[in-house]
């Protein structure tokens, strides 16, 4: 069989989340329309075939391109220069509806500096007229030399055929590093973590999404029992989070729920709490513990 790890890249909010579940066939990472919202590697594995011979395609989703400004960003920037190593091709994502611009031009230097085949994804196509997808596919083509150039929809699920057909044919002789039914490397912890902070990212507004982390602290399959820590940096975050009279904490466990038990594959009691620890994202043991 075939085999083989691929590198999602592009500047945040262009959709790579939302692609690397389209490309999955199912959810494994957390979508956001806030930028910055993917802040583990995470990855995925794609099962299928290519000319009767049975691949398997390990996409990982990187934290956003930037740089560094506190430990938080200086340890995604790293998880970054650490996976462009040994990777088989990159996944270059960039968003149609948007100008693309500096910061999709500072991820396309290093992509296209570090040797593997660059596969573009020119993705939101749903989102403009043909005419204007022709000048997108103009201006990426232009950013590097590039293996192949796929116009697609992630959310519409709209030309992933194609685009997975031509990642697989990337990939070289190898064994299979996830089990048939595993689609993700995340332990439950941190999928259930992430599906919590998934819908408190929704919830809420104003600065909060740098300053919410999630912690599962106790995961009770058995007893059915998933009590998760919603971390935030201020009182007054804290009181976002809760709501008046403890609605919103309410609204995101409602909402978390459902994914929660697909993902445990069971019904579960969810608990939630909110906690407030002053300058998290500063804290290297915090961060350690949260797994970033
Ligand atoms: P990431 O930061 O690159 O991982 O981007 P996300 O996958 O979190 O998506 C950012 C935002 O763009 C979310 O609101 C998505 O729903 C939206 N989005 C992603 N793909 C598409 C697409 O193909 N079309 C449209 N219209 N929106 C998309
Ligand atoms: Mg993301």
């Amino acid at each position: 069989m075939r085999s083989g790890l691929i590198a999602v890249a592009g500047r945040p909010n262009v959709g790579k989340s939302t692609l690397v579940n389209a490309l999955a066939g199912g959810k494994v990472a957390i979508v956001s329309d806030k930028p910055q919202t993917t802040r583990r590697r995470i990855s995925a594995a794609v099962n299928g075939e290519l000319e009767g011979e049975p691949y398997q395609l390990v996409l990982v989703d990187l934290p956003g391109f930037q740089r560094p400004r506190d430990p938080l960003t200086e340890r995604m920037q790293r998880t970054v220069d650490d996976t462009l190593e040994d990777v088989d091709g990159f996944l270059f994502v960039l968003a149609a509806s948007e100008a693309i611009g500096r910061g999709d031009r500072f991820v396309a230097e290093r992509v296209f500096a570090a040797g593997p085949p660059v596969v573009v994804a020119l993705n939101k196509v749903d989102r403009v007229s043909p005419a204007r997808i022709a000048e997108q596919i103009a201006v990426a083509a232009a950013l590097g030399e590039f293996h192949a150039l796929h116009p697609v929809s992630a959310l519409e699920a709209d030309g992933i055929e194609p685009l997975r057909r031509d990642l697989a044919s990337l990939l070289p002789e190898g064994p299979a590093y996830f089990g048939e039914d595993q689609r993700t490397d995340l332990p439950l912890e941190a999928q259930v973590a992430e599906l919590v902070r998934e819908k408190a990212l929704a919830l809420t507004r104003e600065e909060l999404p740098h300053a919410i982390s999630v912690e599962v602290d106790e995961l009770d399959l058995g007893e059915g029992r998933v009590r998760a820590l919603v971390w935030v940096e201020t009182q007054s975050q804290k009181a976002i989070v809760v709501g008046k009279g403890g609605s919103m904490i309410r609204a995101i466990g409602t909402r978390a729920r459902p994914e929660v038990e697909a993902a445990v594959g069971r019904r579960v009691y969810l608990e939630l709490q909110v906690k407030v620890r002053p300058r998290w994202r500063r804290d290297e043991r915090a961060l350690e513990r949260l797994g970033i």
